[in-house]
């Protein structure tokens, strides 16, 4: 049995891009379950968490257990967070829902995704109990009594040991305007890290390496090849995206053991992406990219 297991829910960057073109690496914006020591956290809550919600309540009415969702929001962007007012668990009353996500989390929420006119019911309308945190710059997140409890990493270090849970969090600033949050979940010794909406650094961006440093398992922004970062009629620098090679460079000097790619362009076919992943591959193997329902086991 494996430690961590980790689920691309969506895939997409941007917006979602259902239709023939991507059935085979998925259309619906980022979200990604990881399970954990017995915790299930979500990091984002594109269109892919719609899907998980339905199969978490339908788990739920079988075995009429609380589900229990610790939610990492990695920013605001739409891409990111659109599918939250469709998750079932909000609606149920047993649920209790951890929110993690940038400052002031609760305002960014409560006024926008579940809103009038935006959307006809509002935050505190729905039954499910919710514990709604924002982030600052050096927190990370351990479990207390199974509940999420922050602490400042640097000033309060935490004595984790192999056997819990530990989520280490990084501010990255190179996603316009307000950046950016980054994940690391470590378990037992192995660790997975999500580092999405991220433009590199000639270089590579030196505090991102340190924090995806040996981890098991990076998954990197790409929404853009090199082309369209440098020649499109719009030229993407400063998108807040990466391309392939800037990935790469990461997981190259962070020394990770594995590098998936993924929020790739909505424009990009099924087609495109096979000849990405063939073009990667070749320049660090075992390279791939997401697609969703891929699992990963640590
Ligand atoms: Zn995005
Ligand atoms: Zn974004």
């Amino acid at each position: 049995m494996s430690d961590i297991q980790v689920t691309f829910r969506g895939v997409r960057g941007s917006h979602a891009m259902p239709g023939e073109s991507t059935i085979r690496y998925g259309g619906n914006t980022t979200c990604l379950e990881v399970r954990a020591g017995g915790k299930l956290l979500v990091i984002d809550a594109g269109t892919g968490i719609i899907s998980l919600g339905k199969e978490l309540i339908k788990e739920h009415f079988a075995s009429q257990k609380p589900m229990e969702v610790v939610l990492l929001l990695t920013h605001m962007h739409h891409d990111h967070n659109e599918g939250l007012p469709f998750f079932q668990p909000m609606y149920i009353a047993s649920s209790r829902i951890y929110m993690f996500g940038p400052d002031p989390l609760e305002e960014n929420i409560s006024t926008v995704l579940f809103h009038s006119p935006y959307f006809p019911v509002e935050l505190e309308e729905l039954p499910s109990l919710k514990f709604l945190h924002s982030l600052m710059l050096s927190d990370m997140l351990y479990f207390e009594n199974n509940e999420p409890r922050l602490i400042h990493s640097i000033h309060s270090p935490h004595p984790s040991t192999d056997d819990e849970v530990i989520v280490r969090i990084h501010r990255g600033k190179a996603h316009p305007k307000e950046g950016v949050f980054m994940y690391r979940v470590e378990y037992k010794g192995k660790s997975v890290a999500f580092c999405t909406d991220t433009e590199g650094y000639v270089g590579g961006d030196t505090g991102l390496i340190r924090f995806v440093d040996g981890v098991d398992l990076l998954i990197h922004d790409a929404q853009y090849s090199t082309d369209n970062y440098i020649n499109d009629p719009v030229p993407k620098q400063g998108f807040g995206h990466s391309t392939p090679q800037m990935a790469m460079e990461v997981a190259r000097r962070a020394g990770v053991g594995r590098l998936i790619l993924t929020h790739h362009d909505p424009d990009a076919s099924d087609d495109v992406l096979d000849s990405v992943e063939t073009e990667v591959a070749v320049e660090y193997p075992g390279c791939q990219l997401a697609r969703e329902g891929m699992q990963i086991h640590l």
